[in-house]
């Protein structure tokens, strides 16, 4: 990994930052016709003509949001653009610029920069969003990113938390808990290789649980499947935190209970069973674990049809009155509150 191979790299200053700014942004072209003017001025100039404008911004820390020692940098900008672009999709918007500002300490040669931008550029090519500003400044230890995105929609379409009632379904996209599964095999390989630098690590039979933590896609494709279906959920929001915590969020804006059936949550077999390897229940770890990045909706259940048979969908459960409260109904069916606990509280005793 570029730590352990200093020889050959080019320190960042030697190039100094404006030399750093157009090194790393001279590839970026201007797609949309919304981007009046991009990288090179005091300020992105941006013209969405009539439609509404969503803004959302994530800040990515090292040593906090990712580790280095598995995460490589051109993953870490792919995913850094998916956190912001998931945000823009749960509004049932359509991305067209970003903004991508970063600390960096001299630790980082050019080299690692220019991989870490290598995927901010994959993602914005692949997801079509325009690379418009950002900032470049020094950090004194580690690496810290900060990407804006904007998007686009028109008024009528816009999907915000607070519009769920009584009896609209709750559903997802996707299946959920593998990337924080993921997150755990990759955190065992890396004490792993502490003891052992010269095992390999044998992370096929995980394929699919690392790379949903290493290279998470946002679901671009919702919002386009909405529209072909003719549906508009009453309220949405992405699942970054960990399906209760979002369920959470959605029946608090609303002013709603619900009804969360665990037999409905859908998994993928590889959660399932790394959940057996692990000894961890695997519902937990699909209701705090996070960095999901599918979406969570609700709509009327009179537009139930519409998304009954599409494998993209699953039914989870129903909204219900604010004062019958916020349940999970498990397998046995008994009736728990559902509590919002994050990723880092997974495994510790309950209350
Ligand atoms: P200012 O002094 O006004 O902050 P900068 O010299 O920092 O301007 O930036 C020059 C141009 O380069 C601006 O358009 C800015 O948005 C863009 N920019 C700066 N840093 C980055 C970056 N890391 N990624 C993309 N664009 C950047
Ligand atoms: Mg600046």
């Amino acid at each position: 990994m570029f730590q352990n191979s200093r020889e050959n790299k080019t320190s960042l200053s030697d190039l100094g930052e404006f030399g750093l700014i157009d090194h790393l942004t001279k590839n970026f072209k201007i797609t949309h016709e919304s981007t009046i003017k991009g990288i090179g001025d005091d300020a992105a100039v941006l013209d969405f003509k009539g439609k509404q404008t969503v803004v959302t911004t994530d800040l990515l820390v090292e040593g906090v949001h990712f580790d280095l020692a598995y995460m490589p940098l051109k993953h870490l900008g792919y995913k850094s653009v998916m956190v912001n672009l998931s945000d823009v999709y749960a509004m049932n918007a359509t991305p067209k610029q970003i903004t991508v500002s970063i600390a960096v300490s001299n630790r980082f040669p050019l080299e690692a920069l220019e991989e870490l931008y290598a995927g901010i550029q994959l993602a914005a090519e692949l997801y079509k969003v325009d690379v418009v500003g950002g900032d470049t400044t020094s950090s004194a230890s580690g690496l810290l990113i900060s990407i804006t995105a904007l998007g686009a929609a028109s008024e009528e379409d816009v999907v915000y938390r607070s519009g769920a009632k009584p009896n609209d379904l709750l559903v997802v996209t996707g299946d959920l808990g593998a990337a924080y599964m993921g997150l755990q095999v990759l955190e065992r390989e890396k004490e792993v290789f502490k003891v052992n630098p010269n095992s390999q690590p044998d992370l096929e039979p995980y394929s699919y649980l690392v790379e949903r933590q290493l290279k998470p896609e946002a679901r671009k494709d919702i919002p386009d499947l909405f529209k072909a279906l003719e549906l508009k959920p009453t309220s949405m929001i992405d699942i970054s935190d960990g399906l209760s915590s979002e369920i959470i969020h959605l029946c608090k804006s609303a002013k709603t209970g619900v009804n969360l059936f665990e037999e409905k949550i859908p998994l993928d077999p590889a959660v399932i069973s790394v959940c057996e390897e692990f000894e961890i229940d695997s519902t937990t770890i699909a209701l705090s674990g996070g960095e999901d990045y599918e979406l969570l909706f609700t709509i009327d259940q009179r537009d139930y049809d519409k998304i009954k048979a599409n494998p993209n969908f699953t039914v989870i459960g129903h909204m219900a009155e604010e004062n019958e409260g916020m349940h999970l109904v498990t397998r046995a069916n008994q009736k728990i509150p559902l509590i919002a606990r994050g990723w880092n509280s997974i495994g510790k005793e309950e209350e």
